[in-house]
């Protein structure tokens, strides 16, 4: 059972680390597999010293080895985000299928929230957020798959794919009356029906409800901090956030509706 944990935290910090290549390179159109990892400022390659999740950055104090440049905390920040999520999952649902399916889900929809977070942030060199389609694509395929063999079933993630896609149109809709913009694209549509393809029909009513309150919270906090009543909030975090806090909460607030 001990064993088990470090090995979940291990692999959490893995695919962390492997997450972070992705945010990077997807939307800047670089390989994913080669060249090996490289200091973005110097481009002298990362020796695989440098390069061991966390660890590395507290030992090198946030900075490159070769060329002193700050490197973001976002880094660390990441891996340890997917390795406590992978243990949570664990501890929630056990040594099963179904964890090694919700840590897949978790592991797609972080790479697709942080890139649209990341390229909305990095506004030298990106218009707006982006969302990589492959991830959206992957993610809605994967679930169907997961489905096969996996609860809640097929025709769940059939219904929930087409709910999930169905119902952002309704926090679009109110987002264009009262920004008087088009706030929600294809990519969100398309984020929104993964996560109904791996939950299911009623939970995606949860995940879109819950990523518009959520959308609608930070807006408030980014309005007053930055003064700014025309910023544009990415919405694939939002997705991503409260698809994972389903994984956690859904039971307890299915089991209040009356449906457990
Ligand atoms: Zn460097």
């Amino acid at each position: 059972m001990e064993n088990m944990l470090y090995i979940v935290i291990v692999l959490g910090l893995v695919f962390g680390s492997f997450m972070n290549v992705l945010i990077y390179r997807i939307p800047r159109g670089i390989s994913i597999i080669l060249p090996s990892s490289f200091c973005p400022k110097c481009r002298k390659p990362i020796r695989w010293r440098s390069n061991i999740p966390v660890v590395s950055f507290i030992v090198q104090r946030g900075r490159c080895i070769s060329c002193g440049e700050r490197i973001s905390w976002v880094y660390p920040a990441a891996e340890l985000l997917t390795a406590l999520l992978f243990l949570l999952i664990y501890l929630f649902y056990g040594f099963s299928l179904v964890t090694i399916k919700y840590c897949f889900m978790t592991f797609m929809m972080l790479v697709a929230g942080f890139t649209d977070l990341t390229t909305k942030l990095d506004a030298a060199n990106f218009e707006c957020g982006v969302i990589p389609e492959a991830f959206t694509t992957g993610l809605v395929f994967c679930g169907f798959v997961w489905a096969f063999f996996t609860p809640p079933g097929f025709y769940e993630a059939l219904a929930g794919s087409a709910g999930g896609m169905f119902m952002l149109l309704i926090p679009a809709y109110f987002y264009k009356v009262f920004t008087k913009r088009d706030g929600m694209g294809d990519a969100d549509a398309l984020f929104m029906a993964g996560a109904g393809a791996f939950l299911g029909l009623l939970p995606v009513l949860f995940v879109v409800i819950l990523s518009a309150v959520l959308g609608v919270l930070t807006g408030i906090v980014v309005i007053a901090v930055t003064k700014n009543r025309g910023y544009m909030l990415p919405f694939g975090p939002m997705v991503a956030c409260a698809s994972v806090l389903f994984l956690f909460a859904g039971d307890p607030v299915m089991r209040l509706l009356g449906y457990k």
